[in-house]
């Protein structure tokens, strides 16, 4: 009684914007959590889809200077964070052209899609 029942889709959670819902990235394309944005938490990426991006701005950072563009959403033109262009400093090089979305201004959800390949034996 009381069973949970966890489901494993092998699938990729989805972020998306959280004005819009228009899908932006996936978890595997998730490489850290650890980051801090203007709202808070916030989360490097390894691609991003769907995004607008500002000029390129200069920009001191905790880890240094860097070189960033804003992005925004594509569709709703709702601000998410930034990208890195450049990175002055060769310990933070890792983060060249990866993307900073801020939590609070992504949703992430489940993707349904079935996986075939997967047996299920919870009955
Ligand atoms: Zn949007």
């Amino acid at each position: 009684m009381g069973r949970i029942f966890l489901t494993h889709l092998g699938g990729s959670r989805l972020f998306s914007c959280a004005s819009c819902d228009t899908p932006l990235t996936n978890r595997s394309e998730l490489i850290s959590t650890r980051f801090t944005g203007a709202t808070g938490r916030a989360f490097l990426f390894n691609r991003v889809a769907n995004l607008g991006f500002s000029d390129v701005q200069d920009r001191i950072m905790l880890t240094g200077r860097h070189m960033v563009r804003d992005v925004s959403c594509k569709n709703c033109d709702a601000k998410l964070g930034w990208i890195y262009e450049f990175a002055t400093e060769e310990n933070q090089r890792y983060k060249e052209g990866r993307v900073i979305l801020e939590r609070a201004l992504i949703t992430e959800s489940e993707s349904f899609d079935d996986n075939p390949g997967v047996s299920n034996d919870h009955n």
